[in-house]
């Protein structure tokens, strides 16, 4: 049997030939459909080359490994890949692929770019989704890139993802075949998507999406498209809607890559689609949905005039009779994606906020839109509905207040606040990352915000559970989790909201009043816990936040604040601010509250534990007496641990959010780079597990409060590794509480059975 088949000739029921993709394309090219001509290579030549060149076995034997452990599960990965790479593939299913790519070229005229694409298909269940986990090779051109990029799919079979996920879901690596499909580019100049009827009501009303360019604009959200509704009884353009597109994707003509570009001013207000090629596409949507019984998600494309359908899929968000489901958020148009931040769903007139200077328009409820928020926003956020913003990431200031506050929101928008307006009324969906037009009701499943808030029984745990905390207010809801204590109180939004920086306080000499605001909102939250203890953070904000701020004038402008002048560096230069701080810590446990101890942050050598120490004891606190430990956040602090326990730390604190941007160099800030910030990498799971380690053997308290502690498989991962405490955010401790009860069972039975 050839190893490559035409894609004209294969059909839907050819899925364990060719994989899901390939049999859709070809069945749509069988009833009509424009779609770009190609072939796939099939599943039983991917068999043939692993069984014919004396891998299959060495590939199956290596993927035995525990999946759950990062470095063995890499390892695994990387050697399956290897094999696949670096193995003879038998003559004749190399030169069937070259050869078919040859006659592709005769049949289009000219050598073709081609997309090349896997198409993972499982054995015994020809339905199951394997879809976005293997590679996806664009743009290549002649037989050697075509060979190569084929290789290369069948390469990605063992991905360490799709490696974890078959395991996770019961496959068997050894029933899982990959298919690869090599398939015509289209240069299109313009492209998006369509619903071949409504897809909330089911209704026969064609919606279509247009953008210029290639279709990923649209797809991914990074534009804002047109909109176009056509009455498909009538065959009647009901409404157009052009929006301001901003930028397209088009291919390089030099480098052949795909470039995003601004959109020429000329065009960004032009209809994309004219009324002839609206009515084209609806009348292919129909075609598409009578074909399959049901209503379709297409994605579309046209190239020199002439219309593709690139893909089709049956719409899922259909309502039926009496399913209130549908009617939720995912009938509403989607706005803006985002990532979601704080849960829970809000609708509500949208405030743009540029400054300080138009905070006042917020009132109760307004959806606040803005680039980002700063500290001195806060009273306006307690007041909105829900907070949208164009920049951050999960652990931006945006992102945890709105969490503490239990307020919705959806960060990193890109351009919220180009794409919405003064007086629009959305809906914001902060567990989906979505802002949706209109009022959209909440899918029945959604629970309020404030619902995992509420502990009524509690399994007991051997790993602490506690929780952090950044504005006084919200102490006793964080105390009404029952956790076991405060694991990061953060006093900079305190500090911060008062709208005038330390310094102000000093120089106008009001010292004692500053004192007194630090006391009274570690007070309010030391007394909600008393006598579980509270750490207490010192000061960590950096320069760029305090610039605004009265008093704030004179901060030096840095290349890079997250880098520059913050933590504990700060404090030890800046150390009269450091000195008030002490004295409210000491205080307050005059007052009696011996719960409250000393964090600090970001430090990377011992020597700034020490000069600390020195300073609060100059400050008359008794360290006998206090808990004083650090928060590892840089890798230096890290990989030097057993300095810092040996010169006497009581705790050490993971802030994963830092120790993640320093370990891997990604900005937790940056939505561009948000995909690369995973606390789970393997380098900052090695660095956890040394510093563990080492306390464990010295006595030394471990905990986390970055937000990856709020993660569930994080908290899994890190009982197993021995931590003593995990601190969540206030919404996330029910559910971590839960999964550490029950990783800690799972430890114990392993451990009965082992006996
Ligand atoms: C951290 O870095 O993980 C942390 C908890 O500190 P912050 O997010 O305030 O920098
Ligand atoms: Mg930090």
């Amino acid at each position: 049997m050839a190893a490559v088949v035409w894609l004209e000739e294969v059909g839907k029921d050819d899925v364990s030939v060719v994989g899901g993709k390939g049999a859709s394309l070809g069945e749509m090219i069988n009833v009509g459909a424009p779609v770009p001509g190609g072939f796939a290579v099939t599943a039983q030549a991917y068999r043939d080359f692993i069984n014919r060149s004396g891998i299959a076995d060495s590939i199956f034997e290596a993927l035995k490994v525990d999946v759950n452990d990062p470095a063995a599960l890499n390892g695994a990965a990387d050697r399956a890949k290897m094999l696949v790479l670096e193995a003879n593939v038998p003559e004749d299913i190399e030169k069937d692929i070259r050869n078919r790519y040859r006659e592709m070229c005769k049949r289009e005229g000219e050598e073709v770019l081609v997309a090349v694409r896997s198409s993972a298909t499982a054995e015994d269940l020809p339905d199951a989704s394997f879809a976005g986990q293997q590679e996806t090779f664009l743009n290549m051109l002649g037989e050697d890139q075509v060979f190569d990029a084929v290789r290369k799919c069948w390469a990605s079979l063992y991905g360490a993802r799709a490696i974890f996920y078959r395991v996770e879901q019961g496959f068997e690596h050894e029933k899982v075949n990959i298919s690869v499909t090599v398939q015509k580019m289209v240069n299109s100049e313009k492209s998006g998507v369509m619903f071949s009827s409504h897809p909330s009501t089911g209704e026969p009303e064609v919606i279509i999406e247009a953008a210029w360019g290639l279709g990923e604009s649209v797809v991914s959200g990074s534009v804002s498209p047109d909109n176009y509704v056509v009455d498909r009884k009538n065959k009647k353009i009901l409404n157009k809607f052009v929006a301001s597109k901003e930028i397209m994707i088009v291919r390089d003509q030099k480098t052949g890559k795909t470039i995003t570009k601004k959109v020429p001013a000329k065009m960004k207000e032009n209809l994309v689609l004219s009324d002839d090629e609206i009515l084209k596409l609806s009348e292919q949507g129909e075609i598409l949905e009578k074909h399959y019984g049901i209503p379709q998600d297409i994605e579309w494309a046209f190239e020199k005039g002439k219309m593709f359908i690139l893909q089709s899929r049956p719409i899922t968000t259909i309502k039926k009779a009496g399913d209130e489901a549908a009617e939720s958020k995912e009938g509403g148009k989607v706005l803006l994606t985002g990532l979601g931040a704080s849960p829970g769903v809000a609708t509500g007139v949208v405030k743009i906020v540029t400054g300080a200077e138009n905070l006042a328009k917020i009132t109760e409820g307004d959806i606040m839109v803005t680039v980002m928020t700063t500290p001195d926003m806060v009273p306006a956020m307690k007041r909105a509905g829900a907070i949208v913003t164009d920049e951050g990431g999960m652990t931006c200031h945006a992102a945890i207040v709105s969490r503490e506050l239990g307020c919705p929101a959806v960060v990193g928008t890109k351009q919220g606040t180009k794409t919405l307006s003064d007086g629009m009324l959305i809906t914001v969906d902060g567990g989906k990352g979505k802002v949706y037009e209109g009022k959209v009701k909440k899918a029945k499943e959604q629970a309020p915000a404030q619902a995992t808030v509420s502990a009524p029984s509690k399994p007991i745990t051997a790993t602490e559970i506690k929780v952090n905390v950044s504005m006084p207010e919200a102490a006793e809801q964080a105390a009404a989790t029952l956790a076991d204590g405060v694991g990061l109180l953060r006093i900079e939004h305190m500090i911060l909201g008062l709208g005038k920086t330390p310094r102000y306080y000093i120089n106008a000499g009001k010292e004692d009043e500053y004192i007194d605001e630090l006391v009274g909102g570690i007070r309010t939250v030391a007394e909600a816990f008393y006598p579980r203890p509270v750490w207490v953070r010192t000061l960590d904000a950096p320069t760029d936040e305090f610039r605004g701020m009265e008093g704030g004038e004179n901060e030096p402008y840095e290349h890079n604040p997250m880098l520059g002048w913050r933590g504990i560096r700060r404090d030890l230069t800046d150390t009269d601010h450091f000195r008030l701080e002490m004295r409210a810590f000491k205080k307050l446990h005059d007052m009696g509250l011996s719960n409250v101890g000393i964090m600090l942050p970001l430090v990377q050598h011992v020597s700034e534990f020490r000069k600390a120490k020195s300073l609060m004891v100059e400050e008359g606190l008794n360290l006998e007496k206090i808990d004083v430990g650090i928060m590892v956040e840089t890798p230096g602090a890290a990989l030097t641990i057993e300095d810092f326990i040996e010169d006497g730390i009581d705790f050490i604190s993971f802030g994963t959010n830092d120790l993640t941007q320093y370990t891997l160099a990604v900005d937790r800030n940056n939505e561009n780079v948000a995909d690369l910030f995973s606390e789970l990498h393997p380098a900052v799971l090695t660095l956890i597990e040394y510093v563990i380690e080492r306390c464990n053997k010295a006595g030394v308290k471990t905990s986390i409060c970055g937000q990856a502690g709020s993660y569930p498989e994080m908290a899994k991962r890190l009982v197993e590794i021995g931590i003593t405490s995990i601190s969540a955010n206030i919404d996330a401790v029910v559910t971590v509480r839960e999964t550490v009860a029950r990783a800690e069972k799972i430890i114990m039975l392993r451990a009965l059975r082992e006996e």
